[in-house]
């Protein structure tokens, strides 16, 4: 039900949980995050209130610079640890977040098994995250992968992705679901929605239907789904929280 990501300088759990906490208002049964440190992709996640997760964390902190995190109220799947997001690959290298539905999830998941993908959980997401394994193989290079996997979702979808192997990159994706992207000074954000992060920027890119975008720390790039770079008017928010 809402997601924020997180890319700079500074400890990306902090700044990714903070913005989850700023858009609990909206509802939600389970809570998740998913960060890069040390070339390793870090998962937590679990069932319940984003307090259980803020307890696991204090225990079990995510280092690193690069994050997701996802409030999940489910649409397919009942609210389980298993199927909280992120989801992520067999081979732990693709984190993906989603707001919305997959609508022909069905029909993927069924040429994904017969290819061989294991799925562990009963979400319409993990398709997500199986399809961009599956067309990381050829290319080998995360933006393409997602390119080719959007472009064979239907449905209603706010992702966000990152990859092991390409740690100073975050990509987000929309179609009929919020996603906005928050400029920063050495650090970029998106979130479903500005309160996530308006403690940290107030200069936003609105992101529209089928708009793809790359965030590094230092750069905004937004394309559509021919690859072709969109140019686009920032907006400043004029109210505070
Ligand atoms: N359809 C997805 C699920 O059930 C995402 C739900 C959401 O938007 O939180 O896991």
């Amino acid at each position: 039900c809402g997601i924020v990501g997180y890319i700079g300088n500074q400890n990306a759990q902090d700044i990714v949980v903070n913005g989850l906490e700023k858009l609990e208002y909206r509802g939600y049964d389970s809570s998740g995050i998913a960060t890069i440190s040390n070339g390793k992709l870090e998962l937590s996640k679990f069932k319940g209130r984003l307090s259980v997760l803020k307890e696991h964390l204090k225990k079990q902190p995510h280092t690193g610079f690069i994050g997701i995190g996802h409030t999940r109220w489910a649409t397919h799947g009942e609210p389980s640890d298993v199927n909280s997001h992120p989801h992520i690959n067999e081979s732990e290298s693709v984190a993906v977040i989603h707001n919305g539905i997959i609508e022909n999830y069905r029909d993927l998941k069924a040429e994904l098994i017969k290819e061989g993908y294991k799925f562990k959980s009963q979400t319409d997401t993990e398709v997500i995250v199986h399809l961009i394994d599956h067309y990381l193989e050829d290319s080998k290079d995360i933006m393409k992968a997602v390119n080719l996997a959007v472009k064979r979702l239907r449905g209603a979808y706010a992702l966000g992705i990152i990859y092991k192997n390409e740690p100073d990159k975050i990509i987000a994706v929309r179609n009929e679901s919020p996603l906005v992207v928050g400029i920063g000074k050495g650090e970029n954000f998106f979130a479903s929605d500005i309160p996530a992060i308006l403690s940290y920027t107030k200069e936003v890119y609105y992101i529209d239907n089928e708009e793809m975008v790359v965030l590094t720390k230092d750069s905004i790039t937004i394309y559509n789904l021919e690859g072709e770079k969109i140019e686009k008017e920032k907006s400043v928010i004029t109210w505070d929280m």
